[in-house]
């Protein structure tokens, strides 16, 4: 059994970072010096291994690329006010990269290699953490069959890996969002709730389709009656409508369990907040909107944190949103980019120290 600790790193020489402008970071351009790397074969994992980042190597009929067994995840790590380096909530995201392996057919990740193998990369690249306030070490682990065969069938092999990318607080202008008629991105029973590549290749053409209309990204409804409200491509969605928070719940099984969603659901909770997870039709949100209580409209996700949203088109009726009178969203994106830079107490214990 290997020891995560003793791992075998092979270290890239000479370092790339000089090449790197910290002051400069788009979203998932960069990637530091190394990736972590095991492999899944003969019903076990193999020792996983940190090498230098770069190309990796495969046979044409690799079945990940066939029928898309393949799944991923996506968190921060920061550097703190101290100085010392934490992951923010990588447990959560441990749990929910096992869901979407077991609903996927795959294996799962143990812990030691998950999150031991993430904080010995993060280790080994520390110095591409960058230290601004709202820059982030960009984490993206993934899993992905690997068997050389074109039979449809569960892999036998499989490969997980981890990258880093190093970025800058997300520009989160404001968005233009349609409610979907026509397209759907989950539906009862399906793989909604599961972070595979498959559903983000599946959104790509209604989203460009918005775009065509004038829109950023559309706004997910049920797949039945195109009626209830669920997710925003790579964000869940809340509302401030009157006294209350409300965002959709996750008992359909069609909606990705984000976990910035559910840090904003605590944070309110914790501001003395009522929130409420239910069903959301879009005739209550216009309704609501009409008497003038939907105050304001926001996403939730790893990338951007929180991501107003300053239009919300359905059908022929735009509602419209100032986005410089949206106190809740700008207090919670700053009590989460506090708790995140170590600027106030982490008393939920959300952060994971790697040093
Ligand atoms: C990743 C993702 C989210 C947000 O999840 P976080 O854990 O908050 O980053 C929301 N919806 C979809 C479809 C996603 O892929």
């Amino acid at each position: 059994m290997y020891n995560i600790q003793n791992i075998k790193v092979t270290k890239a020489e000479p370092s790339r970072i000089s090449s790197v402008d910290f002051k400069h970071l788009p979203f998932g351009k960069y990637f530091s010096d190394h990736m972590l790397v095991a492999d899944y074969a003969d019903g076990k994992w193999q020792e996983p291994e940190i090498i230098p980042y770069g190309p990796i190597c495969f046979d044409p009929s690799l079945a990940a690329i066939h029928y898309g067994q393949s799944i991923f995840e996506g968190i921060k790590a920061f550097r703190m006010e101290d100085g010392r380096a934490a992951i923010f909530r990588p447990q959560e995201n441990h749990l929910r990269f096992n869901k979407s392996a077991f609903r996927m057919e795959m294996p799962s990740v143990p812990e030691e290699i998950f999150i031991g193998g993430m904080k010995k990369l993060l280790e080994v690249d520390q110095q591409w953490i960058p230290k601004d306030y709202d820059h982030a070490m960009y984490i993206r682990p993934f899993l992905f069959a690997t068997d050389h065969a074109l039979g449809v069938a569960p892999s036998s092999t499989y490969k997980f890996m981890i990258i880093c990318s190093p970025v800058g607080p997300y520009y989160a202008a404001p968005m233009k969002i349609s409610v979907e008629e026509k397209f759907v991105r989950a539906v009862p029973g399906g793989v909604g709730y599961a972070k595979t590549a498959g559903n983000y290749a599946a959104a790509l053409h209604p989203t460009v389709v918005a775009k065509q209309k004038g829109y950023d990204q559309v706004l997910w409804t049920d797949a039945f009656e195109h009626k209830y409200v669920q997710e925003c491509g790579t964000m869940n969605v809340f509302f401030i409508l009157g006294d209350k928070a409300i965002t959709p719940d996750l008992s359909s099984g069609t909606i990705l369990e984000g976990i910035t969603r559910d840090s904003v659901i605590k944070v309110l909770t914790d501001m003395g907040k009522e929130v409420e997870e239910r069903a959301i039709s879009v005739d209550e949100l216009v309704e609501a909107y009409k008497v003038g209580i939907l105050t304001e409209a926001f996403g939730a996700g790893t990338a951007a944190t929180i991501s107003k949203i300053e239009q919300l088109g359905y059908k022929d009726f735009v509602m419209t949103f100032d986005p410089a009178n949206m106190p809740m969203a700008d207090k919670i994106k700053n009590i989460l980019i506090e708790i995140k830079e170590g600027l106030v107490e982490d008393t939920r214990k959300w952060m994971l120290y790697i040093d």
